[in-house]
């Protein structure tokens, strides 16, 4: 089969490489689609805090985003059938370590993961599939995995009826944020975004302002909230600047909610007599803990075919990585 495989920093190359085989508790899936997530490139160049320099010495397939079509199932599998439409988790918890059983799933150390799905075909372990429902379609299905980071990141949010909220960024996350806070009750929402595209999208999809970034952010945020700031305020951008900003347009009590990854190296400074003047809190966001079920029950009903700007097929990996750091897709889709 043909996958994209990371042998070394900054070398992905289309491959032919053998058929990965179900193990006993696993699937085997012919991928459908595979989203291009924004963790990806810094994966292939090294930058992504969570990947230790070792493990660029093993041969990698990439691609964690995955929905696709069941073709095999391991001996001890009994709740799916060979022909079933799954979207899928990268990993699928253990469910017996420390982490697992004091509610921090996402911590898990003893996580199955999945093979890369910017491939013909992966493995998933059964912990890691979700069917999909008929009235969901495979592209859409790809987006399970982040609309379950947005969904987490609502959890933590703090948001509700009638609430003032403001997202820095209009990415995937960022729109899938501003969706789920709407759902949750937000009255009024401010999106900031570099990119004019997205921020119309932003827009469409029911942000009341959106502002270029180098506007001044403070001044639009405290015209639209009468001059106390946000409730909430989600950072999903993974720009520095903004991951500080975001303290200065939270309001009393506000809840801020760094919902992107940052460099490993990163510091930005945190005002200490603003944390107490304004009582604020401070929250980030890693992965999506107990988030999938609800992510699947939301596939449906959210906007998602406005998020995928660019279906690409896999020989064209390349070409989606150096369209990705244009900044002007919102999600690409690797279709093998
Ligand atoms: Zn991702
Ligand atoms: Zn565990």
């Amino acid at each position: 089969m043909k996958a994209a495989v990371l042998r070394g920093i900054g070398n992905l190359n289309v491959e032919d490489v053998p058929e990965p085989e179900p193990g006993p508790d696993e699937v085997k899936i012919k991928i459908g689609f595979c989203g291009l997530c924004g963790t990806d490139p810094e994966n292939m160049e090294g930058r992504f805090g969570l990947i230790p320099p070792e493990a660029y010495l093993k041969p990698q397939i990439m691609g964690h985003e995955a929905s696709g079509t069941i073709v095999a199932l391991g001996k001890n599998i009994k709740g799916y059938k060979v022909g079933q439409r799954v979207a899928c988790d990268f990993k699928g918890a253990c469910g017996n370590c420390y982490y697992c059983r004091n509610k921090m799933e996402h911590f898990c150390q003893g996580a199955h993961r999945a093979s890369g799905s910017f491939a013909d075909y992966a493995v998933y372990p059964e912990s890691a599939i979700y069917a999909l429902p008929d009235n969901v379609s495979l592209e859409i299905g790809s987006f399970l995995e982040p609309v379950s980071v947005a969904v987490h990141a609502i959890d933590i949010a703090g948001i509700h009826p009638g609430s003032t909220v403001a997202i820095s960024g209009a990415g995937p996350i960022g729109l899938l944020c501003l969706q789920l806070a709407l759902r949750a009750g937000a009255s009024r929402v401010m999106v900031s975004e570099p990119v004019a595209g997205k921020r119309e999208v932003a827009k469409k999809l029911g942000a009341d302002v959106t502002a270029d970034p180098k506007e001044n952010l403070e001044e639009i945020g405290l015209k639209l909230t009468e001059g106390r700031g946000f409730d909430t305020v989600i950072e999903a951008s993974s720009d520095l600047k903004a991951a500080k900003l975001a303290i200065s347009l939270a309001g009393k009590c506000g809840m801020v909610v760094w919902a992107a990854v940052y460099p490993v190296e990163a510091e930005i400074g945190v005002p200490p007599f603003t944390m107490y003047a304004k009582e604020l809190t401070i929250r980030s966001v890693f992965v999506s803990p107990y988030s999938f079920p609800r992510a699947l029950n939301l596939l449906p009903k959210l906007d998602i075919k406005s998020l995928i700007t660019d279906i690409m097929p896999l020989k064209d990996i390349k070409k989606a990585f150096k369209l990705h750091e244009t900044r002007k897709p919102i999600k690409i889709l690797i279709q093998p």
